[in-house]
């Protein structure tokens, strides 16, 4: 096992791994930019080192700046968090290079996946279901091939990632201009201008599945996440098990992703995402790291994914099998609470907290890196808190985000508390029918449909 663990990324996911690292008996580094300096993970790391002013370019991205930081602390291992280099392949092989473990998957397993295109055609080569589109990067006139896919379609960029990048083209005669455009503005985004085409899911849901696979050849997969409840393409409310998913399409939906897993080489954990339609799933991307929403798996199959993963990354074999990780032991929910201003198109709502009181009692968890007193800077992720609600069942679950919701008093700053507490108490969120377009089709954040959400 490893000694000494880097942290290579701040806020609450930093907390996350120290504390998984402080259980395990491992030491834990901190890494932190000036405008950090008061984080929590700081204080809570054994050690912790500077590794640049505010700019995320010119520290949580400078890789030179992190080795360095791994080399002159003595660490033995790298942890990525998400964002940031986390999906990186590059820092994945330099860490490799100058003598630490990476903690997520090879680099050879990212890069045949990093890229959505390039995990769709994984996908079909695992035989597993993709949304219909082009095969590849755009290069040549594909008007003929986007007609037969048949209109609408979504032009995506194939290094996008957070909802971005993405334009909905309803007629043929737009398709040019908006690949154009489309394309320039991946390049701008991403660095990479190349974009590909797909049939446009009218009514989808959102519903992903959590793997993990050794160095042994050994994968398993977890009970789905469903994270169809979304602002313009961005996660707001993770729960599982899914309202929408029968135990056999679950067991199709973990069999295609082991299958997945296997074909790419996959190691270390991570997810596949699929959208789910009238009955059918199919594969839109993997994600090759441990996600935002990792808690709600950790509470539904009674796992420590954090524990586990390092555990991957030293070399362990999976402590058990199939049928234990896709065992569904209660029922839980995450709620990402955002430093943002609902009343003001959501915008970065950074500042000082002038007070904080978190909800506690049974089934709540909190995972968050902020505490009373402390000024959210500027330049980063608006994520401030996750609640973790469980329960036995799901309306049981919701009863309780709701009191938790209630309990979560933050002052100084606007959030997006009330919000969540507005999606919970919905009518059609209670009966769990609903797709990505709930927010929209609810009208739920649209203040002159008498939506209260200032109010946390
Ligand atoms: P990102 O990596 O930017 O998060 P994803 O490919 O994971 O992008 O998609 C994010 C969200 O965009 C999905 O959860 C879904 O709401 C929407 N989306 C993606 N592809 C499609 C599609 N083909 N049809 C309809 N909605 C889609």
């Amino acid at each position: 096992m490893f000694e000494k663990i880097l942290i290579a990324n701040r806020s609450e996911i930093a907390v996350r791994v120290i504390r998984a690292c402080r259980e395990m008996g491992i030491k834990s580094v901190a890494v932190y930019s000036d405008a950090d300096r008061e984080s929590r993970h700081i204080a809570m790391a054994d050690q912790a080192v500077c590794i640049g002013p505010a700019p995320s370019k010119l520290s949580y991205l400078d890789q030179e700046a992190i080795l360095t930081a791994a080399k002159n602390t003595g660490a033995d291992a790298i942890h990525p968090g998400y964002g940031f280099l986390s999906e990186n392949a590059d820092f994945a092989q330099a860490c490799a290079e100058r003598g630490f473990t990476f903690i997520g998957p090879p680099p050879e397993a990212s890069r045949k996946l990093g890229f959505k295109s390039a995990g769709k055609a994984v996908a079909l080569a695992a035989n597993v279901p993709v949304v219909p589109g082009t095969k590849d990067d755009i290069t040549t006139d594909v008007t003929d091939e986007v007609a037969k896919i048949g209109y609408p379609v979504l032009i995506k960029a194939s290094a996008g990632g957070g909802g971005k990048g993405m334009r909905i083209v309803r007629a043929p005669g737009e398709l040019q201009a908006q690949l154009t455009a489309a394309a320039n503005e991946a390049k701008a985004a991403f660095g990479d201008g190349s974009v590909f085409i797909e049939k446009l899911l009218e009514r989808p849901r959102h519903v992903e599945i959590q793997i993990a696979a050794d160095k042994h050849g050994n994968v398993v997969a977890f009970a789905e996440r469903d994270c169809t409840v979304q602002r313009r393409h961005q996660k707001l409310v993770e729960e599982s098990p899914s309202p929408a998913i029968t135990p056999e399409i679950r067991r199709e939906m973990q069999e295609a992703a082991i299958r997945l897993a296997k074909t790419s080489g996959y190691q270390n954990v991570g997810t596949v995402e699929f959208l789910f339609q009238d009955g059918k799933f199919y594969f839109i991307e993997v994600n090759a790291r441990l996600q935002v929403e990792h808690p709600v798996t950790e509470a539904v199959a009674g796992v420590d994914l954090m524990e586990l993963m390092i555990k991957i990354a030293a070399g362990d074999r999976l402590p058990f099998g199939q049928e234990r990780a896709a065992e569904i032991r209660c029922h839980a929910i995450e709620h990402r609470i955002n430093a943002e201003d609902p009343d003001n198109d959501f915008m970065p709502c950074p500042g000082k907290i002038a007070s904080l009181e978190l909800p506690g009692g049974p089934g709540v968890r909190v995972d968050t890196h902020v505490y009373e007193g402390y000024t959210i800077p500027s330049y980063y992720d608006s994520l401030i808190a996750k609640l973790i609600i469980t329960a036995a069942d799901r309306a049981s679950t919701l009863r309780r985000s709701l009191r938790a919701l209630g309990e979560l008093k933050v002052r100084g700053i606007k959030t997006t508390a009330g919000m969540h507490a507005l999606v919970v108490a919905h009518p059609v969120f209670q009966k769990g029918d609903f797709d990505t377009h709930f927010i929209e089709k609810t009208g739920l954040l649209d203040r002159k449909q008498g939506g209260d959400h200032a109010r946390p």
